[in-house]
């Protein structure tokens, strides 16, 4: 084999390693040299030799090590993965029909809940989408149920989109433009395209099931529009009276068979306040709203596919342009909570504690649990256009994030249930350990040979058992004197590496552990574990949300100052 190929997978072995957390994935880095050298393919067995020989090596050198010689071929990988990130990106966003400078598209939420990662999918697609095409991307508030919607609303979405760093070019609110709507509704009706009907829900239900017209649909235009005023003025309670469309009683697409475009809704609207009874439907609504605000591209969720031959018939009876529809799935993620149903029954329940709970996938519980915006984007672009529904772990969530804070997060010591530990005859020292990876700051703190460690750790080792306490010393467990586990300063062959604080120099704290909140289709009430323990004190100078390494524990953030409350990230 040559010194090139060899050279490779020792590359990528390392590499490997340090994305798989310090355990290299023997397939995965065949894969990969094969892929590279794909003449390899006949030399199989010298090549699996190799890999074997580099991944020994690798378990063989200390995490500072691994770094090192990652660090080595750093900036090689760096520029590897943004030509692949780029040219995957050039595959995934294409609009059919669109043309670069003349594309408009657009996030439509409606103000009545939280945005949740599934919502960021929408967000980052219409925005990479018109960036691809040099286009606009609007904001646009689709708030035409006055109960269900409410200012707050408007503000966390706007909140959440400027903590995930997108910009729009115009924002827009559906109930800005009733009035426009009442008009279309006028043309509609004039032209027989529309009519007031005050058919019963059911019977109206039955005849549409049967492709059958009811009375009104034949009635004179002049009627309807007089009912339709009237329903404007208020002279009609709730359910009494809608407006129809003309669509095709007969048509297969039952979505055509006469929908209601506008009914009467006697809620106060938090935006509008009493101005508006009669509100229009989605149907009739997010069509017009999209033609006459210039969005060339809509996106659509699948379930919408249905409903783009009636869209189409409502705008070409306007004479309204009509903008080209794209489908596209929804992101859904396993063992979750997306629905504005479920989140209000588990907070009134008390069983989560709001919107932010950190079990939650909600962008303002992912920020408060420490995942960086750019780990989103990474992640919910990873589905592109693609219409085949993805039901996913939020793990892989997890992961990006990882990628991305594993080089800034600062390392800090934590011992989960203290227990106390003495090494005897330890000479007081001054002890200096590195804060990052990235950096050559550090954390120093005096030592006198009394630490904590953790319960866990110290139930691990048994009377005899060599071990490293990290950066500290190599010591020998001795016999255990009341709560304490005595140890000497020792020399030899460790079989572990364990994190300790100082009993000078530690901090009370609590660290939240927040898992799915659905387990077994149910909610899991022990989805949310507390545990106690002690942290070095450099955390004392822990910003609220600063990405946190707890050695050999998991990725945390402060979330609570006052209280020394940390969130588990992830592992
Ligand atoms: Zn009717």
């Amino acid at each position: 084999m040559d010194e090139g190929t060899l050279l490779l997978i020792r590359k990528y072995a390392i590499k490997n390693a340090m994305d798989y957390g310090g355990k290299p994935n023997k397939s995965s880095i065949f894969g990969k040299i094969l892929s590279k050298e794909p003449d390899m393919k006949s030399q199989m067995k010298e090549l699996n030799g190799e890999i074997d020989l580099a991944i020994n090596d690798i378990l063989g050198m200390s995490p500072e090590t691994l770094e090192q010689e990652y660090k080595k071929y750093d900036s090689e990988f760096e520029s590897e993965e943004k030509v692949k990130a780029e040219e995957s990106a050039k595959h995934k966003f294409e609009l059919p029909g669109a043309e670069k400078g003349k594309v408009a598209t657009r996030f439509a939420p409606e103000p009545s809940g939280y945005m949740h990662v599934g919502h960021a999918k929408a967000v980052f697609l219409n925005y990479e989408l018109a960036k691809a095409y040099d286009g606009k991307v609007f904001l646009y508030f689709d708030d035409t149920n006055p109960e269900n919607e409410s200012q707050e609303f408007v503000n966390s979405i706007k909140e959440s989109l400027d903590w995930l760093g997108v910009k729009f070019d115009k924002e827009y609110y559906a109930s800005d433009s009733i009035e426009k709507l009442y008009d279309y509704a006028r043309v509609l009706i004039k032209a027989g395209k529309a009519y007031t009907c005050s058919c019963s829900g059911e019977e109206m239900s039955k005849l549409r099931a049967e492709g059958k017209p009811c009375i009104h649909r034949t009635g004179k235009p002049d009627e309807s529009l007089k009912t339709f005023e009237e329903m404007i003025n208020g002279k009609y309670e709730e359910g009494i009276v809608t407006l129809r469309f003309v669509g095709e009683m007969e048509s297969l697409n039952t979505t055509l068979r006469d929908p209601v475009l506008m009914r009467v809704k006697k809620g106060y609207h938090y935006r509008q306040k009493e101005k508006y009874s009669v509100w229009p439907l989605y149907d009739f609504n997010t069509p017009i709203q999209d033609s006459i605000n210039g969005v060339t591209d809509s996106l659509r969720s699948k379930e919408y596919e249905i409903r783009n031959e009636l869209f189409d018939q409502i705008l070409n009876s306007l004479n309204l342009r009509v903008p080209r529809t794209h489908i596209q799935a929804r992101l859904k993620v396993k063992d979750n909570i997306t629905s504005k149903r479920e989140f209000r029954e588990l907070i009134n329940q008390g069983l989560i504690s709001g919107y932010s709970d950190p079990r939650l996938i909600t962008i303002s519980a992912l920020r408060r649990r420490g995942v960086l915006p750019e780990a989103i984007k990474n992640f919910v672009l990873r589905f592109g256009m693609s219409k085949t529904d993805s039901l996913v772990s939020i793990s892989m969530l997890f992961d990006e994030n990882k990628k991305l804070i594993d080089p800034i997060a600062k390392r800090l010591f934590y011992v989960e249930s203290p227990v106390k530990l003495k090494i005897n005859g330890f000479n007081p020292a001054e002890v200096k350990m590195k804060l990052d990876h990235s950096s050559d700051a550090v954390r120093d703190y005096q030592v006198d040979g009394n630490l904590y460690i953790s319960k866990k750790d110290a139930e691990s080792v048994k009377e005899g058992t060599i071990v490293r306490l990290k950066d500290l010393s190599i010591v020998k467990i001795g016999i255990k004197s009341g709560d304490t586990i005595m140890c000497d300063v020792a020399e030899g062959k460790t079989e572990r590496t364990i994190q300790w604080v100082s009993q000078e120099n530690f901090i009370g704290c609590t660290v939240l552990v927040p898992k799915d909140p659905i387990k077994d289709g149910k909610f899991d009430t022990k989805s949310l574990a507390v545990k106690p323990g002690f942290v070095e004190s450099y955390a004392a100078k822990i910003g609220k949300g600063e990405p946190i390494q707890f050695e050999r524990f998991g990725f945390v953030v402060l979330d609570d100052a006052k209280k020394m409350e940390f969130i588990m990230t992830s592992e």
